[in-house]
């Protein structure tokens, strides 16, 4: 793949690391390509930012034909750009795009306009302990059409955010919501494909929690309002007996990359680990009895946020007298140890970008 690249003329001014939160601030580039099936992919190109012109009736704007996903790109030591687990994100996008019934990206193509834009922006890449730079690929239905069917075309881009420490002054244990009213998603619907239909409905109800001085929401399954599913926009594990319980990936819940590895690490060190269906009657309960040791969300924005309040039908509970534990501290020190380079990889999940694989074979 040939990428055409047009430089900015007009640099922004880069932020200070201090003040970057999460995804206030985009670079000078971005990467487009587009899709038609009579000529598949096309005209991949590297522009400087800027808005998007659509048709008012292209059919992202109706019904929802859109996929993203979330990675970061880290500063290493060596002045090198690690990625984490890329192809994992690129599987599930892809994985995304067939539920919304859209065209799926190469993982060639998806590699190289990594590396590129990257490349391209690469002063824009944060290096304060911490900090990183966030990568939002997208694509979207453009077909000016207001019948209810798949679009014939597709754009797929891809936006850099340069993002702020999630925890700079340490891990602070987050209150967390139960909704026993609203439903995430449900068996058969699409709350496993990243999409954007499955966020928008959440932010009345996270208005509420905010409102009340919580963090997120632990969302409960559609049918019985019962077992716990994830919470926010992160997956969610219990410390409870020793051993370490998540939710299934039943078709309801993201199958999030920073879940998988936790997972892995979790058998590799010989801890229990369990991928069952989890009540929050036995939450509470556990929390009741002491049996609950920990409680954790993970996801690629703050890898993981320990939970220190569960707020249950009017009752708030205290996990492990609201202090981050031991095990949350460790999955922490060792993922961020991995993408930061500090840590040896054993399972090979680090990519660099100087050797991002540019042109394998589909
Ligand atoms: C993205 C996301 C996750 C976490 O996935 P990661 O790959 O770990 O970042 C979990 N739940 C939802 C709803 C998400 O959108």
């Amino acid at each position: 793949m040939e990428i055409e690249k047009t430089k900015t003329k007009n640099r922004k001014p880069i932020p200070e690391d201090r003040g970057l939160g999460f995804g206030q601030y985009t670079t000078d580039h971005m990467f487009l390509m587009d899709y038609t099936p009579e000529r598949g992919w096309h005209r991949p190109r590297i522009v400087p930012y800027c808005n998007l012109s659509l048709d008012p009736a292209a059919m992202i704007f109706h019904y929802n034909q859109e996929v993203f996903e979330g990675l970061k790109a880290y500063s290493l030591q060596d002045t090198d750009i690690g990625l984490f687990r890329p192809e994992m994100n690129l599987d599930r996008l892809n994985q995304s795009a067939k539920r919304m019934v859209m065209p799926t990206v190469p993982q060639a193509y998806f590699l190289q306009a990594l590396k590129e834009l990257i490349s391209i922006d690469r002063g824009w890449v944060p290096t304060t302990a911490g900090t990183s730079l966030y990568i939002r690929p997208t694509m979207i239905a453009t077909e000016a059409a207001l019948g209810v069917r798949p679009s014939r075309s597709y754009l797929f881009y891809i936006i850099l955010s340069p993002v702020g420490a999630y925890y700079p002054q340490g891990f602070n244990p987050t209150r967390i919501f139960v909704s026993d009213t609203y439903i995430r998603a449900v068996r058969g619907g699409a709350g496993e494909a990243k999409t954007s239909g499955n966020y928008g409905p959440t932010l009345y109800v996270s208005k509420e929690a905010t409102a009340n001085g919580y963090a997120q929401v632990l969302w409960l399954d559609g049918k019985e309002n019962k077992y716990v599913e994830e919470v926010g926009t992160s997956n969610i594990f219990f410390y409870l007996n020793n051993e370490l319980v998540t939710p299934p990936l039943n078709g309801t819940i993201l199958p999030g990359i920073t879940r998988d590895s936790v997972l892995r690490l979790a058998r590799e060190w010989g801890l229990p680990v369990s991928e069952r269906r989890i009540s929050i009657e036995e939450v509470v309960q556990g929390i009741e009895d002491g049996s609950l040791q920990e409680v954790f969300a993970s996801g690629t924005a703050a890898v993981i946020s320990p939970v220190g309040q569960i707020g249950y039908k009017g009752t708030d509970h205290r996990v492990a007298d609201g202090r981050t534990g031991d095990l949350a501290e460790r999955f922490y020190e060792e993922i961020t140890g991995i993408q930061y380079g500090h840590k040896p990889d054993p399972f090979g999940w680090r990519r660099l970008l100087s050797e991002l694989v540019s042109e394998r074979k589909r």
